[in-house]
């Protein structure tokens, strides 16, 4: 059977041209890049090239400015703890009710050691509104965290103006955003609309890259300091040995994600709008979360009133189909999604979520074989749910 894989937005599969340029690396050039002799000599120059490469997909100037991580959890929690370590005048920090869990339970934390922190709400089509956002800014704010994109639903920020008011209300607030599911599918431009963002975040398993690396932005003059201690790779603000042949797969990555971008997010979208439309057509009850709002080109986040998200799955991992329901870091525990409880998705829907994001590894095909199976897996799941009233074809009030 073949594997339809539509839960892009969990990882990805690494792209063959990725391997290709990581595979000397483990191989024949696997030297400690900080050492002396001639030999390691490629490899730092293999680490100096990925950082020109990364900095021109996202024009983001001086190479410098880009630091490898692990993760880009470490990117999050080096962005924020390292802000606030390096800034102790100031303690107000804003946030949404709906980043990942790799912000959100950072900025708990610093809630605990005494920061005052506003996790701002979203409406029902998760989006963040404005007046609350401006409400919340002080000229004693430290710093503003938003991603740009939510991996649940998709539901995408207009970063460049929140930055933008957060500068004009003071220009030293400093500015962080997380953009694991925006890179590849979103243009990121550091010195166009993004130019006033201090600080950013990705990952490289979200683009076709291996898990495992990441990187962060630091804007030249932000106010920051190194969060993981230790060597003096980057230049003293990562230490740890460089994982080189995942650096150098992840500038590939970027690179292939940058190429083309506008035409390949045309294809996905057109996709993803054909699989919506489709469902709306053969499933009653049935809720796209988040449709209203701007959202990425590749998600598509169900809301399938009355059924069990986990049983969905279930099901469809019997036709080789893997989607998720919520996101992979929440389902691991029974909590339904903070992200749907906070765009006050009903009870009979929330735990019926499905997330399908596609990639540029999906076709016409798989989306053909997902409207095929998915009503009919519903339709039968059902007749078995309490909150069904299968005579009547909807939901029992
Ligand atoms: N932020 C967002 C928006 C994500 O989607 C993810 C991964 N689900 C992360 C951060 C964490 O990325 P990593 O797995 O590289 O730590």
């Amino acid at each position: 059977m073949r594997t339809i894989y539509v839960d892009n937005n969990a990882t990805t599969a690494i792209a063959p041209e990725v391997l290709e340029v990581m595979q000397p690396y483990f191989t024949s050039e696997y030297f400690n890049p900080s050492s002396m002799y001639t030999a390691a000599q490629s490899t730092a120059a293999a680490i100096r090239q990925a950082r020109e490469t990364i900095a021109n997909c996202l024009n983001a100037g001086a190479p410098e400015q880009l630091l490898f991580t692990g993760s880009a959890t470490e990117s999050n929690n080096s962005a924020l703890f390292g802000t606030v370590q390096a800034n102790s005048q100031r303690h107000h920090v804003i946030t949404t009710a709906v980043e990942h869990p790799s912000v959100l339970e950072v900025c708990k934390e610093l809630q605990r050691r005494g920061l005052e922190v506003d996790f701002l709400p979203v409406n029902r089509q998760g989006e963040l509104e404005m007046r609350d956002y401006v409400k919340a800014l002080r000229r004693d704010t430290l710093l503003v965290t938003i991603m740009l994109a939510n991996n649940e639903t998709g539901v995408c920020y207009p970063v460049a103006e929140l930055v933008r008011i957060a500068k004009e209300t003071d220009p030293q607030i400093i500015f962080h955003t997380d953009a694991t599911q925006a890179i590849g599918k979103l243009p990121v431009d550091l010195q166009g609309d993004l130019r006033h963002v201090d600080l950013l975040s990705f990952s490289g398993h979200k683009l076709h890259a291996p898990k495992g690396v990441g990187a962060l932005f630091v804007r030249r003059g932000t106010r920051w300091q190194p969060f993981i201690l230790g060597g003096h790779q980057e230049r003293g603000l990562r230490a740890g040995t460089e994982n080189v042949p995942y650096i150098v797969g992840l500038a590939k990555a970027c690179e292939l994600a940058v190429a083309g971008v506008d035409e390949e997010q045309t294809r996905v979208r057109q996709l993803r709008d054909r699989l919506q439309s489709a469902l709306y057509e053969c499933i009653p009850a049935l809720e796209v979360n988040g449709s209203e709002a701007q959202r990425l080109p590749n998600t598509l986040n169900l809301a399938i009133h009355g059924i069990e998200g986990e049983a969905i799955l279930f099901e469809l991992s019997r036709y080789g189909i893997c989607a998720s329901s919520g996101s992979a870091c929440t389902s691991g525990s029974l909590d339904p999604s903070h992200v749907l409880k906070a765009m006050a998705v009903p009870f009979t829907a929330i735990h019926g979520s499905l997330r399908i994001s596609l990639s540029r590894y999906n076709d016409e095909q798989d989306v053909k074989r997902i409207i095929e199976v998915l009503p009919e897996i519903v339709a039968n799941l059902r007749k078995l749910s309490p909150y069904w009233d299968d005579q009547r074809n909807c939901l029992k009030v």
